[in-house]
């Protein structure tokens, strides 16, 4: 039986699922989460959504927020669903580690597991795997899984596409990276169900602070470094500017992308000191793949355009070991 014949089959009684997505979720994670959960509901199963870490506030508009449970916050109640739980889905993500000690809680159930991801190299943790790398993001294939797969177009509703058109709009920066004519199309549907698209957009991308775009400022004036010769940009902050500028989560989310907006960078990294690691987010250009320099130096991965990973070393260490290893990509960045 191939993999979907056997969703379909798990499917048919009714379950108590588990969807889970990655640390730091984005507009990906819990668009996709909310909108499977929703689907899955209706189809008669029980949901319950758990994230490692709390999702940014400018995403808390989104329709089932408020019932979204997060590891770091109540682990025993979520350990607890887990155990209980008769399927677990994961979205958005592709390896136990990304989602950190709750990883731990999936290892020790013995419920099937269901991956649904679009990054690459997928580890081999799930009996039932709908991947695809050419995909924008998870909110498309969950699209695709419910109207092609499942062949229920019409159970997508409204705040079932505007979960997904959430994910679409984030992983994509509203149409400008991993879009296809394929993607349009889908989104020409979510458009038919009478999404307000300018509305979602407002809500996720004109809802920032003003502390944020002064931390934006700051970051640009006074944490930019940025290296010709090796076509990149690096941004850092210090926990000292975490502390002086108050950051929370979400406050520095896109601020790597600004780094792309000068002529003739090709990767822009950037590099932030947490309390006990530091987290790297890289962005890149054309044919150059930064999920080479995350998976071969920083423990981490993603896509070819958009990947990350962390380090144990301080953040001078870091930002000196990124010096180091730009040579051996020199080549590939000067001819991307
Ligand atoms: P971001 O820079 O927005 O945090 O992440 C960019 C992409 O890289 C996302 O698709 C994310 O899932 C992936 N990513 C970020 N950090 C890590 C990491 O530490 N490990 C892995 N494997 N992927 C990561
Ligand atoms: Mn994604």
């Amino acid at each position: 039986m191939d993999q979907i014949s056997q969703l379909k089959s798990l499917l048919q009684t009714p379950k108590k699922i588990v969807i889970t997505s990655h640390r730091n979720p984005d507009g990906d994670a819990v668009g996709s989460s909310l909108a499977l959960s929703y689907w899955l509901e209706q189809k008669g199963h029980s949901c319950s959504v758990i994230l490692p870490s709390e999702f940014p506030d400018f995403l808390s508009w989104m329709t089932g927020a408020d019932t979204v449970m997060v590891h770091d916050i109540d682990a025993d109640a979520c350990n607890q669903k887990v155990a209980e739980s008769e399927l677990i889905f994961c979205l958005d993500f592709n390896e136990l580690e990304r989602i950190d000690r709750l990883g731990d809680a999936l290892k020790k159930s013995e419920a099937p597991k269901v991956m649904i991801d679009h990054h690459l190299n997928p580890s081999d943790f799930a009996q039932i795997n709908y991947n695809d790398i050419t995909a924008s993001s998870t909110c498309e294939l969950i699209f695709r899984l419910i109207a092609n797969e499942f062949d229920e177009k019409d159970k997508i509703t409204e705040v079932i596409g505007e979960s997904i058109l959430t994910g679409i709009l984030t992983d994509t920066g509203s149409f400008k990276y991993a879009t296809s004519a394929r993607l349009l199309r889908i989104v020409a549907e979510l458009f038919d169900l009478g999404i307000d698209d300018s509305k979602l957009q407002d809500l996720i991308f004109n809802s920032q602070s003003e502390k944020h775009l002064r931390l934006l400022g700051h970051c640009l004036k006074n944490r930019m470094e940025v290296l010709p010769e090796f076509k990149t940009g690096i941004i850092y902050l210090s926990k000292k500017d975490y502390e002086e500028f108050d950051i929370q989560r979400g406050d520095t989310e896109g601020i790597v992308n600004y780094m792309l907006k000068v002529k003739d960078i090709t990767v822009a990294i950037f590099v932030t000191e947490q309390p006990t690691i530091v987290k790297l987010s890289m962005r890149s250009k054309r044919a150059f793949s930064v999920e080479e320099i995350c998976k071969k130096y920083f423990k981490g991965g993603g896509h070819k355009n958009a990947s990350g990973g962390y380090s144990y070393q301080s953040l001078n260490g870091t930002i000196h070991k990124i010096k180091e290893i730009l040579p051996e990509f020199k080549e590939k960045l000067l001819s991307a």
